[in-house]
């Protein structure tokens, strides 16, 4: 229930790249960064994050966790981007931009609506950023001071 985040993303970025090999760069801003989650949906989530970071870019997919008051996680790639006007519907069921180029890569439009529904059983909120051409930074934002360990404990010990 604890998972300490430098550690489960070092783990959970080695585990996608041995299918794919892509250059990542991790940033833990601060450490020990613990929060009380389930492990292994935040992985499934973290892997569709991962995934579509991977297929719409080519570049270096970078992922930052840090904590200012409530603890992120961010997914940012230098890729394709995602349109202005397409934006709203990416959370939507069986929604793909209607590209050329996302047309060329697998997939059937699920996957961020998959995440969204994650999102929600762990109490996370999900914020995508997006410039067309320049990239895209998907936010995993714990809940303030809910899903934070240490937060926890302190009132464990104060009571
Ligand atoms: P799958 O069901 O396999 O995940 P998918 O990638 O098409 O297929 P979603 O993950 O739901 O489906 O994404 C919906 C659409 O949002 C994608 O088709 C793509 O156009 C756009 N998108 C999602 N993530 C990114 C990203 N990191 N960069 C650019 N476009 C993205």
């Amino acid at each position: 229930k604890k998972v300490e985040l430098g550690s489960f993303l070092n783990e959970t970025i080695s585990a996608f790249n041995q299918s794919y090999e892509r250059d990542f760069l991790l940033e833990v801003e601060k450490e020990p960064l613990i929060v009380r989650t389930d492990a292994v949906k935040l992985k499934q989530l973290l892997y569709i994050l991962l995934d579509n970071a991977r297929k719409y870019s080519s570049d270096r997919i970078e992922v930052i966790a840090k904590a200012e008051g409530t603890t992120i996680i961010q997914i940012k790639d230098y890729g394709y981007g995602i349109p202005k006007d397409s934006l709203p519907y990416v959370f939507d069921r069986f929604y793909r931009v209607d590209k050329a180029r996302t047309r060329e890569t697998g997939g059937v439009g699920l996957g961020v609506s998959l995440a969204a529904h994650l999102a929600e059983l762990l109490d996370l909120r999900l914020e995508i950023e997006s410039i067309e051409d320049l990239g895209t930074t998907v936010s995993v934002i714990f809940s303030s001071n809910f899903n934070v360990a240490e937060v926890q404990l302190k009132e464990e010990g104060s009571s």
